[in-house]
């Protein structure tokens, strides 16, 4: 082991899941207007996001990050001089909408995390920047001793990881950064720890 996490071949380690045959079985799919949305974005940059889920605006547009979050996103990337959907892949830790943005269960994640890691496996990130806890849960969360626990754990850390070989660069989720209007202070850091993120060494 060279990284900080333990070679990792898409499964789960604490609760053994089986690889994409349980896709389909949170039954979000059903619900959706975009059923399995695909990663988008040209990665000429080879950094792959990973967000929580899509909401209204993504699912009706079948992409992600088109809401408010991804506007704050792509605002920020373009303030740090690079461009999210040019230098980026962007995907979720859920590849289908929840109802009212809602994710019931945590398992949910736990089934969508093969699609999360073929992904990774055919692309080949170099890094990857996890926003939020359920993008550490899905991308982290089964290498980690127990539950992931709070982002403030795991926020700003560039992580060198042995599988996936990528540097890993959990942040803030965009949507907590909107609401925490009142503590400008998140925003500084969302931005820092992108800049770290971005950065090309
Ligand atoms: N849009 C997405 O696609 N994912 C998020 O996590 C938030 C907004």
């Amino acid at each position: 082991m060279s990284g900080f996490f333990p070679e990792y071949d898409g499964a789960p380690e604490r609760k053994p899941l089986p690889l994409v045959a349980k896709c389909g079985a949170c039954g979000l799919h059903k619900t959706c207007q975009s059923p399995f949305m695909p990663v988008y974005g040209k990665g000429k940059r080879k950094i792959l996001v990973v967000g929580e889920a899509p909401g209204a605006v993504e699912d009706k547009r079948n992409k992600p990050f088109q809401g408010e979050s991804g506007e704050l996103t792509q605002t920020v990337f373009e303030e740090l001089g690079a461009d999210l959907f040019r230098d980026c892949w962007v995907t979720n830790a859920l590849i289908c909408r929840p109802p009212h943005n809602f994710i019931k269960k945590e398992a949910m994640i736990e089934y969508c995390r093969p699609n999360v890691f073929k992904v990774i496996k055919e692309l080949k990130p170099e890094v990857i920047i996890l926003f939020g806890k359920r993008a550490v849960h899905s991308v982290i969360g089964h290498a980690w001793k127990e539950e992931v626990g709070a982002m403030t754990r795991w926020a700003g850390w560039r992580i060198p990881c042995q599988n996936p070989r990528a540097w890993i660069c959990p942040t803030y989720h965009p949507s907590y950064v909107l609401r925490s209007e009142k503590q400008p202070v998140v925003a500084l850091w969302f931005k820092r720890h992108l800049k770290q993120a971005l950065r090309r060494n």
